[in-house]
């Protein structure tokens, strides 16, 4: 499996549908301070099903959607396709019937989410699942958000073993441990 194009509608600055093509190799993104570098970033990790709001710098999960400027009016949803060359059939069963795939999440004011794979309507967690096998994912350590290094150097300790057991993908197991102390 292998992203191919990341096309963003209304999500965050980027207003009118932006496509990023990611081709073969190492994909560069430059420009100034404030022009949308890590709302891509955070676009392919909003697709892939990031539910934190605070993880995509917001508030609220409808905070990705285009607020508006002095020039442009705020937009009612926003849209993330994400594309996949699939042709190495690895995607999970009930995804692997193509050579790509397509994987879209709409958020829409007061309605939420939906998200969609080649045109079917699929269930959010089955796109977080398509992912977390694929060892990518929202939550995956190969996404560093931008201070996320310094964060980590600075925490205290007890703060940074947090994080690198969220990296590890084992912070679910003290969640489980502590509902089952619970009952
Ligand atoms: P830096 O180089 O400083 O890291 P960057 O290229 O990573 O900058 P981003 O943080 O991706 O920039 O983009 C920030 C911009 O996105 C800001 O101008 C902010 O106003 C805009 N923005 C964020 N959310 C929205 C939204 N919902 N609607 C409109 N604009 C938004
Ligand atoms: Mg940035």
């Amino acid at each position: 499996m292998r992203f191919s194009k990341l096309r963003l509608t209304g999500f965050k600055s980027f207003v009118d549908p932006t496509d990023l093509i990611i081709g073969d190799g190492l994909t560069g993104v430059v420009g100034p301070n404030g022009c949308g570098k890590s709302n891509l970033l955070e676009a392919l990790r909003w697709v892939m099903g990031e539910t934190r709001a605070k993880a995509m710098r917001g508030g609220g999960m409808e905070d990705v959607i285009f607020a508006g400027t002095t020039s442009r009016s705020a937009r009612n949803f926003a849209e993330v396709n994400l594309l996949i060359d699939n042709s190495d059939r690895l995607a999970p069963s009930g995804f692997n019937e193509a050579d790509q795939l397509e994987i879209v999440r709409r958020i829409t004011r007061d309605v939420g989410s939906a998200y969609k794979s080649n045109g079917k309507d699929v269930r959010a967690r089955d796109v977080q699942m398509l992912f977390a096998d694929a060892s990518t994912g929202a939550h995956s350590p190969a996404l560093v958000r931008q201070g996320q290094i310094s964060e980590l150097i600075n925490a205290k300790p007890k703060a940074r073993r947090r994080i690198l057991e969220e990296a590890a993908g084992i912070s679910g197991l003290y969640q489980r441990r502590h509902e089952a102390e619970l009952k």
